[in-house]
């Protein structure tokens, strides 16, 4: 029944729905995301789910789930069920998400083109054989599969369903989006070159997935609810296009129970915000609904309710999909529902929860910082630890990180004091909010100044340089320093670990220079040894405002760390497009009057480019005098019980260890010292008792 609530206007998000036989309890669906824990870190990837079955969503689903071992993505970290022994962990898994009421989903997959089998040795199958296509270049082909290889993948889908089944899953997610599901493979010309009944016509190559879900309503008994994901648009002369996708549904528009439908590549689908605005794939899901009587699930980082009942209201999704605004607030839905729109912890779309899942680390989240620490640290979204014996603290410094402690230890209980120089308080988040492309930065700052404001023991003062005897006078119980860092001038970054010949007629800017707005004239030579998005966003910046810009690295690529966060293919683009010149594999060894040296990073041959100006975008100094002053003093002697460092101070990084750092140091305050041991829990595998193997065996 739709909830009694006169007077909501996002009362229809809450209005239950049928997926098949089951019932979803509102239309917030948690689609599939990776986590960089997967199957190493069971139980931190079961409490992430739990936070968010609390925090109110209809639908849970799993990461990937890689269902046999000829099939498998190492070096990524997703989930397993290659056999009985996985179904324990996912069971564990399912059972959390359905602690509120939500519909537990797992996510099937067999990457065939897109499995290199590094770890279990395996020849990669393929719809159509051929290099592995991954980022990677795996020099790995796979084979073209023949009838009994397409029989064995139906088995093992089926000992999947069954398996799925067993763990208790309520929904199975069949996996084609993102070209990284065999599904899709299948339906796409470009993956699919068969002349078998496999291939050919649409007719055919839906073939394997009709197949595939009448096996799944047989194996369940049509007890599980089926959702089919498959991409909205794959570009290319042969790829499943938009006009193919919607032909598709138009021919099956009764196969799975759910149709979730994701933009492309992951890159394309998981945009991030300096590129895609909320809700960017509506054209290419509109209209869908009309060729289906199965409700439509998509995404679009929908984090504005408005937005959403916007998109039910105009008939274009009955569900809405959400990964990462699920990650930054696993408890969106339930403030919707209470009406607490101003507590909503928006994602800011930065990727750098995906960027866990590229480095195999963890995923940690911007503006989430118990995202992935729920079991490693007992850290919850909404709650923290209870205050501890002491009573107030001094922060100085409200960048990420002095604002997230000071917005946990305020919610703790503490007297919190937050004293910046600066007129506005949100540090570097402000300056680089102002920049192309940013301005969704600015939510780390608001959300927390917004949590902060009603707060009647946290005490904010802008525009309050301190000084290390204002500090010893405060008499607060303890102090955190947290007041920043600056870029550096002398081109000091990985490849020049010492500074190089600059000559003093050269302007030489930093990207603080420009973000303070100072403007350098003419042709720039920028130089980036920091390889993540601050170079070719203040590119764009220099040719905005009518310079000519050398663009210069000693890195192969533009923005090469941005791989990470699926973003380095559009930034190279982007630059290319706005007739930047790009000097690939060079850095600069001296700086002129009037121009730069270069030298090839490879061969070390050297040239030269004019230049009027040059802006540095190399290492950080961390801005710690004030600490290290305020320690030289006889602090303990006033009173002080505990002076520390934290953030970019400490050690420069991205925005989401700043805000880790200031969760860390809040959760931390009065919790007894732990010595040597580890900060955080961790599983360790058990060992299994058996005899080694022999060739004999
Ligand atoms: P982080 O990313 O570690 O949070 P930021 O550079 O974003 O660091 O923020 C540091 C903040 O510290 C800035 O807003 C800056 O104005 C402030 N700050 C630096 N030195 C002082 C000082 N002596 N007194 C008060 N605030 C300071
Ligand atoms: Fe959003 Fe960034 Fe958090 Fe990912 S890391 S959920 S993109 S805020």
């Amino acid at each position: 029944m739709p909830k009694d609530m006169p007077g909501n206007r996002y009362d229809i998000l809450f209005q239950p729905m049928r997926i098949g036989p089951k019932t979803a309890k509102n239309r917030f669906y948690q689609v599939p995301h990776c986590n960089g824990g997967g199957y190493r870190d069971p139980s931190a990837v079961v409490e992430m789910r739990r936070t968010k079955a609390e925090g109110g969503w209809g639908v849970i689903f799993t990461e990937q789930t890689e269902i046999h071992p000829t099939s498998e993505i190492t070096p990524f970290i997703e989930q397993h069920l290659w056999d009985d022994r996985d179904i324990p962990a996912l069971a564990r898994m399912a059972e959390a998400m359905k602690s509120h009421g939500a519909l537990a989903g797992i996510q099937l997959a067999y990457s065939g083109i897109n499995g290199p089998n590094l770890y279990s040795r395996e020849v990669p199958l393929a719809v159509s054989g051929g290099p592995i296509l991954t980022f990677t270049s795996d020099p790995v082909q796979a084979r073209t599969m023949d009838r009994e290889d397409i029989r064995d993948l139906r088995r093992w889908f089926r000992n999947a369903f069954r398996r799925s089944q067993q763990a208790g899953f309520d929904l199975i997610c069949l996996y084609g989006a993102h070209g990284f599901g065999i599904l899709q493979h299948f339906l796409s010309r470009a993956t699919n070159q068969r002349s078998d009944e496999y291939g050919g016509s649409l007719e055919n190559r839906a073939r394997f997935l009709r197949e595939i879900v009448e096996d799944a309503r047989e194996q369940t008994r049509g007890e599980v609810a089926l959702s089919l994901r498959l991409s909205l648009h794959e570009g290319g002369a042969f790829g499943f296009s938009n006009a193919e996708l919607r032909d598709f549904i138009e021919m099956h528009g009764d196969l799975p129970d759910i149709w979730d439908l994701a933009n492309g590549t992951w890159e394309a689908c998981s945009g991030t915000s300096r590129f895609k605005p909320e809700g960017a794939q509506e054209e290419l899901v509109a209209g869908i609904k009309a060729l289906t009587p199965k409700p439509v699930v998509g995404v679009g980082r929908f984090t504005s309710p408005d937005a959403m009942v916007r998109q039910i209201r105009a008939g274009i999704l009955d569900f809405i999909g959400a990964a990462r605004p699920s990650i930054a607030d696993p408890f969106l839905p339930k403030k919707i529902e209470e009406g607490r729109i101003e507590d909503i912890r928006e994602c800011i779309g930065c990727n750098i929860c995906v960027s866990g899942d590229m480095t195999q680390g963890i995923s940690r989240c911007t503006q989430n910082t118990a995202f992935m620490e729920e079991w490693r640290k007992g850290w919850h979204p909404e709650r923290m630890h209870p205050k501890g014996a002491s009573d107030s603290v001094l922060i100085v410094g409200a960048g990420p990180a002095g604002l997230e402690a000071a917005h946990i230890l305020a919610k703790r209980g503490y007297a919190v004091t937050l004293a910046d120089a600066a007129d506005k308080m949100g540090g570097r988040v402000l300056r680089e909010a102002a920049l192309p492309g940013l301005s969704a930065w600015k939510r780390v700052a608001d959300y927390r100044l917004g949590q902060l404001a009603p707060l009647p023991n946290a005490q904010l003062f802008p525009a309050s340089r301190m000084t290390p005897e204002d500090i010893l006078g405060f008499g607060a119980d303890h102090v955190c320093i947290a007041t920043g860092s600056h870029w550096r001038r002398d081109a000091v970054a990985r490849l020049h670990l010492h500074p190089i010949p600059t000559d003093a007629a050269m302007p030489v800017f930093t990207p603080d220079d420009l973000m303070a707005g100072l403007v350098p004239q003419g042709r720039v030579t920028l130089y980036d040894d920091d390889h993540f998005y601050i170079g070719s966003v203040l590119a764009e910046l220099l040719v905005a405002r009518g310079c000519e810009v050398d663009y210069v690295t000693p890195a192969v690529k533009v923005a090469e760390w941005a791989d990470n966060t699926l973003e380095q293919a559009t930034i190279q683009r982007r630059l290319m497009e706005l007739g930047v010149t790009l000097h690939l594999s060079k850095a600069p060894e001296a700086v002129g009057a009037d121009g730069v040296t270069l030298g090839c990073t490879w061969t070390g041959r050297q040239s030269r480019i004019a230049a009027d100006a040059v802006l540095m975008v190399t290492a950080r100094r961390p801005d710690d005098a004030l600490y290290h002053a305020t320690r030289a003093l006889d602090w303990q002697g006033a009173g002080i019980k505990s002076l520390k460092l934290i953030g970019d101070a400490a050690a420069p990084a991205p925005i989401a260890w700043a805000t880790y750092a200031g969760r860390r140091y809040a959760e931390e305050l009065d919790q007894p010292d732990r010595g040597d041991a580890l900060s955080f829990r961790r599983e360790i595998a058990g060992l299994l008792d058996l005899p080694a193997l022999t060739p004999r065996d």
